[in-house]
C-alpha cells in the first residue's frame, strides 16, 4: 500500500508500507497523513490542508454507492483483508470526501490526466505483475457495472508447448494464472526478470496478452491500451505483443490506426509506476470537485 501526498499534481513526499494486517497498514497509512506529519512535509504553504483523497485499492471492491458495503475489499484471498472498510476510516478520520475506484480503474484515469492517455476519452490499462487486471474508461469513466471489470481472468487459448497447469485459485488456466509473474516463475524455475529476452518464456507471455489485447480491442474498441506493471518493465514484450495482436485480429478491426500504427495503441504508461497513485490523485480531485 503507498500513501502520497502532492500539490497541484506534485509529489511532496511518499511512503511505500509493506501490506501486512488491514489494521496495521491502514494505521501507517493514516499516520502519515497526520498533522505531525504534514508539517514535517516541505509544502509551499504552511496553511495547507488537505482537502479529499483518492484510493484506487487491489480488488475485488464494493463500488456501488448505495451497498452497506460500499469502500469495502470484498472477496479477497489476502488473509485478513476480506470485507475490510477503507473508505469509511479516511472519511470519518479527516472528515473530507474520499474517491474510490480499482487500482486499474485509477491507473487507466492517471494516464488518462497526466500520462500516455492525454486527450483521449477510451483507453484500458493492463497491469500485469503478482497480479493482472484491467480498468477501461468508456467515453472519459471508468467502467462501474453490477461490480468492477475484472480482465485479468479472461478466459484464453493455451499456448501449445505450455504445459503448466496455471496459478489462479479460482480459475487454474485464465490470463492471470497463465501469464502473471508467479505464473512464469512457476513454469520456468526463475523469475521473469532473470530470463533472457530470448527465452521461450517471453514469446509464451506475449501469446497470452495478445489475446487479452483481442478481446477489450473487440469489447470496447479503446484508442489506446497501455500496459504496465513488473512485468511490462521487460519492454521486448511490447513489440511481440503487438505483432501477435495483429496476426490473431487478422485485418478484421478496420481501423488504420491500428493496421499502420500498432506502436502507439499498445504503448507502456508515461507515468511509469505511477499511474496508479496519479490515478489516486485524479480520485481524489474528482472527489472534491463532487462535494462542492
Ligand atoms: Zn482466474
Amino acid at each position: 500500500m503507498g500513501a502520497e501526498i502532492r500539490g497541484e499534481m506534485n509529489i511532496w513526499q511518499r511512503l511505500s508500507i509493506p501490506t501486512t494486517t488491514p489494521e496495521e497498514t491502514l494505521k501507517k497509512a493514516l499516520d502519515f497523513f497526520r498533522p505531525k506529519s504534514l508539517s514535517a512535509l516541505r509544502v509551499p504553504d504552511p496553511s495547507y490542508k488537505i482537502q479529499a483523497m483518492g484510493i484506487a485499492s487491489f480488488g475485488p471492491i464494493d463500488l456501488r454507492k448505495d451497498s452497506p458495503t460500499y469502500g469495502n475489499i470484498t472477496t479477497t484471498p489476502k488473509p485478513g483483508w476480506a470485507y475490510t472498510d477503507l473508505v469509511t476510516p479516511i472519511r470519518d478520520g479527516f472528515g473530507i470526501p474520499v474517491g474510490f475506484d480499482t487500482d486499474v480503474n485509477g491507473a487507466a484515469l492517471g494516464e488518462q490526466g497526466y500520462g500516455a492517455g492525454k486527450g483521449l476519452t477510451s483507453l484500458v490499462y493492463f497491469t500485469v505483475g503478482t497480479g493482472i487486471g484491467g480498468g477501461a474508461l468508456v467515453n472519459g469513466e471508468p467502467i462501474h457495472g453490477l461490480v468492477h471489470t475484472e480482465m485479468g481472468h479472461f478466459p484464453v487459448e493455451r499456448h501449445p508447448d505450455d504445459k503448466y497447469e496455471g496459478i489462479c485459485a479460482y480459475h487454474k488456466d485464465c490470463l492471470e494464472g497463465l501469464a502473471t509473474g508467479p505464473s512464469i516463475q512457476a513454469r520456468w524455475g526463475a523469475p521473469g526478470s532473470q530470463l533472457p529476452v530470448d527465452h521461450a518464456a517471453w514469446e509464451m507471455e506475449a501469446y497470452y496478452l495478445a489475446q487479452a489485447v483481442c478481446d477489450v480491442v473487440y469489447a470496447l474498441s479503446p484508442q489506446r491500451i497501455i500496459m504496465g506493471g513488473g512485468v511490462m518493465h521487460q519492454a521486448h514484450l511490447f513489440p511481440l505483443i503487438r505483432q501477435k495482436t495483429l496476426k490473431r485480429l487478422n485485418g478484421y478491426v478496420q481501423s488504420p490506426v491500428i493496421l499502420k500504427h500498432i506502436d502507439t495503441v499498445i504503448v507502456p504508461p508515461g507515468l511509469g509506476d505511477d499511474a496508479g497513485i496519479m490515478g489516486a490523485l485524479e480520485l481524489a480531485r474528482r472527489a472534491a470537485e463532487e462535494s462542492k
